[in-house]
């Protein structure tokens, strides 16, 4: 979380993100993907894979990601809809046939310089020659060129998660975006893992003196338009709630 309002907001508040469209439906594709790769790789078409979203709405009907969202019914068919058409982009980018996926929502944890670091990587695979790869999906809209590297900041950060678990670090690290659907690819080495942990480092300092402060300033980014603190954001013309 590059925000220091989010931060506070989900951390020291603990103020409940309120559901939001976008983040629901990309949960629910999430499902899907999840789901296709439990299967047998020649199981994994395009026709089990909308079964498979199918399944992920049912089980979605009792969680309040999408419960909350009081979703009429054209909204409803809307988001099923939307769901439907990038699981069919998302065939456009692989075979999902000739993955062999290690870990599905793979829960990684390590001390990184006296901090504890936590990722939850979509898909971790091995490639032909047994080399990790790490696969986020993404359902949002793909970064303009100028802002891919930082788009990488969580994949890489999961690179470093791996370095630090299995002492390996990903032949790749792969965002896929569905809704183009592109896919933007890089090679992790140890330099890149270095700036990871700077970065990483910045962010704990920075968080530790607002906490000291107790200024947490809003970051706006690309990011506000998946934020479910807008509504009290002052950088969105919301309220900040009297602490
Ligand atoms: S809307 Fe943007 S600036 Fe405001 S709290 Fe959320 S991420 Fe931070």
């Amino acid at each position: 979380m590059t925000c220091p309002l989010a931060f506070r907001f989900s951390y020291i508040d603990r103020i409940p993100s309120p559901a939001s469209i976008a983040a629901t439906k990309g949960s629910i594709v999430h499902r899907a993907l999840e789901l296709l790769f439990n299967r047998p790789s020649t199981q994994r078409t395009i026709q089990n894979c909308h079964l498979d979203l199918v399944s992920a709405f049912s089980q979605y009907e009792q969680i309040s990601d999408l419960v909350d969202l009081n979703l009429d019914e054209l909204q409803r068919k809307e988001l099923e809809v939307q769901a439907h058409d990038l699981i069919d982009k998302y065939f456009e980018i692989e075979d999902p046939k000739e993955i062999k996926p290690i870990g599905l929502e793979v829960k990684l944890q390590a001390q990184v310089d006296g901090t504890t670091v936590r990722g939850v990587i979509d898909r971790l695979e091995l490639d032909k020659a047994g080399e990790l790869i790490v696969t986020d999906y993404k359902t949002g809209s793909p970064p303009r060129n100028n802002s891919e590297s930082s788009k990488l900041n969580g994949v890489n950060l999961y690179a470093l998660l791996c370095q630090e678990v299995f002492g390996r670090i990903p032949a790749k690290v792969q965002l896929i975006y569905l809704a183009k659907p592109i896919t933007i690819i890089a090679v992790p080495t140890s330099s890149t893992l270095r700036g990871v942990k700077q970065r990483n480092n910045a962010i704990v300092q920075a968080v530790k003196t607002a906490c000291t402060k107790g200024e947490f300033q809003p970051n706006p980014s690309a990011l506000c338009s998946w934020c479910g603190y807008q509504k009290l954001c002052p950088a969105k013309g919301g309220t900040l709630p009297v602490a």
